[in-house]
C-alpha cells in the first residue's frame, strides 16, 4: 500500500488574500505559474493518486489566521475538509487544522473534530507564531492523546512571511516525552534542521519523519536527498520514514507519479555507495512508502 503522508487541500475561492500571496510566492521561489498550485481541489488530487498508484493520502486543514486573515473560518476549513474526505473515504485522510492558542476553543474543536466528524489527528502550525511545548497547550494535548489522535506538526522552513524560529524540531521533544502515547509526525524531516530531527526521532520512540517538500532536492541536489535519508535509516530506523508530497505545492517541480518512481527505483549516489553504506532494499522502499504511515495512523 502506498500512502502520501501529506497533502494539502483548497478550492481557490475559498483561500484568503494572504493565503493565496503565500502559495503564489512559493510558485516565484521555484519559477513556475502559480496557476499549477492553485487548484488543490480532491478531484485533482485523486486523479493524480491514481495516475501515481498512491492508495490513499493524508489532507490537512490548516489554523492559519493567528498570521493571516481567513476568508473561511478554521472550523470552515475543517468542515470543508471533511466534506472531502467523506467523499472519498476510501482514498483520503483528514487531519484537522487546530491552533492550540485557543484555549478551551481548540479542545472543543479538536472533539468536534475527531469525534464528531471523523479526523484521525490534528495539524500543528507553529510557523504562524507559537512553541509547540509551551505548558499552555498541555490541556489541548491531554485531551489529543485520550481522544488517540495523532498530531502532525510543521518543523523546517516554510513559505515567506511565515516565521522559521519557532518551527525546530527540538520543540517536539518536550511534548514527545510528556505525552508518550501520542505519535507526533514531524514534517519535512526538519529541513534545514535534519540533525536535530533525526536525533528527536532517534531518541523518542513515538515521533516519525515526513520527506514531504524534499522533491525540489530529490530532482536538483540529490545527493542531498540522499545523504540525510541514509543518515535518518541508520540513526532512527526505517520504521520512522513516512512517503510525502506536500501537494499540490511541488507537483509542477515533480509530480507524484515521479516521486513515487524515484523512490521505488532510487539507488544511492556513487560517494555514498564507494563510502561502503547499504542501498535500501525494496522491503525498506516499501516501508517508506506506505507501510510505515499505515502503522501510524492506524490503518
Ligand atoms: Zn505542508
Amino acid at each position: 500500500m502506498i500512502i502520501d503522508g501529506h497533502c494539502h487541500v483548497w478550492d481557490e475561492e475559498s483561500l484568503s488574500k494572504e493565503l493565496r500571496e503565500v502559495i503564489v510566492s512559493i510558485a516565484k521561489q521555484h519559477d513556475f505559474d502559480p496557476n499549477l498550485i492553485l487548484n488543490g481541489t480532491p478531484e485533482r488530487l485523486v486523479e493524480e493518486m491514481d495516475e501515481a498508484g498512491i492508495d490513499k493520502a493524508v489532507i490537512v486543514a490548516l489554523d492559519y489566521q493567528y498570521l493571516f486573515r481567513g476568508k473561511v473560518s478554521y472550523r470552515e476549513y475543517n468542515d470543508m475538509v471533511a466534506e472531502m474526505f467523506n467523499e472519498y473515504p476510501d482514498r483520503l485522510i483528514g487531519f484537522a487544522g487546530i491552533d492550540p492558542r485557543r484555549g478551551k476553543e481548540a479542545i472543543q474543536e479538536l472533539e468536534r473534530c475527531i469525534e464528531e466528524l471523523g479526523f484521525r489527528g490534528v495539524k500543528l502550525w507553529p510557523l504562524t507564531g507559537f512553541y509547540p511545548d509551551d505548558m499552555k497547550y498541555y490541556p489541548f494535548y491531554e485531551r489529543v492523546e485520550e481522544l488517540g489522535a495523532v498530531i502532525f506538526c510543521h518543523t523546517g522552513e516554510g513559505p515567506p512571511r511565515t516565521y522559521l524560529k519557532y518551527c525546530r524540531p527540538v520543540y517536539i521533544d518536550k511534548i514527545a516525552i510528556d505525552f508518550p502515547k501520542i505519535k507526533f509526525i514531524m514534517a519535512h524531516m526538519g529541513k534545514p534542521w535534519t540533525d536535530e530531527a533525526i536525533s528527536v526521532a532517534t531518541k523518542n520512540p513515538n515521533v516519525y519523519l515526513d520527506i514531504s517538500a524534499w522533491e525540489p532536492t530529490f530532482k536538483m541536489v540529490p545527493f542531498a536527498f540522499f545523504q540525510t535519508l541514509v543518515q535518518a535509516k541508520l540513526s532512527c530506523g526505517i520504521e520512522k520514514i513516512l512517503f510525502g508530497t506536500d501537494w499540490p505545492l511541488f507537483t509542477p517541480i515533480l509530480s507524484l507519479k515521479k516521486w513515487v518512481r524515484g523512490i521505488k527505483k532510487m539507488k544511492l549516489p556513487p560517494p555514498l555507495q564507494l563510502m561502503g553504506l547499504p542501498e535500501f532494499t525494496d522491503e525498506e522502499k516499501n516501508k517508506i512508502l506506505g507501510e510505515n504511515a499505515a502503522k501510524v495512523l492506524g490503518l
